[in-house]
C-alpha cells in the first residue's frame, strides 16, 4: 500500500532537508538552497518512493538510472556560480529534478537525455510544475548541442573517463563545467573553468558514485 502524505508533510521533510542535508555540510548558495527548499522532489519520483525523496541518498528512477543524491545535486549546481541570466546545459536529465533546480537559477536551461521513457516523464513533470524555460532533448549528450551554444555552465549527471571534448568546446568564456571522471568504482567530481583568457583551470571537488555516460558512438 502507498501511504499518500500531505503537502505540509513534503514542505517540512524538505525544510529538514535543507538543513541537515545541505547546510550542515557547508552548502551557502542561497539560490541553491531556495530552489531546493521549494521544488517538490517526491513529484520526480515512484509514487511509492515519494516518501524516501527528501532522504539522504540516491533512488532508482527506473531502467537502472537513480536520482542523485540531494547532497550531490546541490553541490553541483553551486560549483557552477549560476547568475539569473545564465543558459545552461544539462547531460542526463533522468527524473528532471535537477533539472528544475537548475531552470528555478537560471534564465535557459538546455537538457539532453538518451532514454525515451524518462524524457517523456521528466518533461511531463516538469510541465505541470510550469517550467517554461527548459528544453528537453532525445539524444547522445556527449556531443553537447552546438546549436543552442554557447553554454554559461555545463553540469553531466552521469560519469566518463574524460571530459568530452565538445562540451569543453560549447562552454562560454568564463563559463564552469562540471563531471564525475573515472571508473565504475572510482569516480571524483571534476570542475573545469574556462577562463576568460582562454586557458582552463581543473578542481577536483569530492569523491562520488554515477551511473556511466553511455556512449552511442562506440558500440561494442
Ligand atoms: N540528474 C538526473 C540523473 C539521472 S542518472 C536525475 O537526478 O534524475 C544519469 C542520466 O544520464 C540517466 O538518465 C541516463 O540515461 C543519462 N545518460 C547516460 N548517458 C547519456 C548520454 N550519452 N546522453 C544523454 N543522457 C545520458
Amino acid at each position: 500500500m502507498t501511504l499518500r502524505h500531505s503537502e505540509q508533510y513534503y514542505r517540512e521533510a524538505r525544510k529538514k532537508m535543507v538543513l541537515e542535508q545541505l547546510l550542515a555540510r557547508k552548502i551557502s548558495s542561497r539560490e541553491v538552497l531556495k530552489a531546493m527548499e521549494e521544488i517538490p522532489r517526491h513529484l520526480f519520483v515512484d509514487q511509492g518512493l515519494a516518501a524516501k525523496a527528501y532522504d539522504d541518498g540516491p533512488l532508482p528512477i527506473g531502467y537502472g538510472q537513480t536520482i542523485s543524491q540531494p547532497y550531490m545535486v546541490a553541490m553541483m549546481t553551486q560549483a557552477l556560480e549560476l547568475s539569473p541570466n545564465d543558459r545552461v546545459l544539462e547531460i542526463g536529465s533522468g527524473c528532471g529534478y535537477q533539472t528544475a533546480v537548475l531552470a528555478s537559477i537560471c534564465r535557459e536551461v538546455y537538457s539532453i537525455e538518451r532514454l525515451e521513457p524518462l524524457l517523456t516523464q521528466s518533461l511531463n513533470v516538469l510541465k505541470s510544475l510550469g517550467y517554461n524555460n527548459v528544453t528537453l532533448k532525445l539524444g547522445d549528450g556527449q556531443v553537447g548541442w552546438p546549436q543552442k551554444a554557447p553554454f554559461n555552465a555545463v553540469l553531466v549527471a552521469a560519469y566518463a573517463e574524460r571530459t568530452p571534448k565538445d562540451l569543453v568546446d560549447q562552454l562560454a568564456p568564463g563559463g564552469h563545467l562540471v563531471i564525475p571522471l573515472g571508473a565504475e568504482d572510482s569516480q571524483l567530481l571534476v570542475l573545469t573553468t574556462k577562463n576568460l583568457d582562454g586557458s582552463f583551470t581543473r578542481k577536483t571537488l569530492l569523491g562520488c558514485r554515477f551511473v556511466p555516460l553511455v556512449s552511442e558512438r562506440v558500440k561494442v
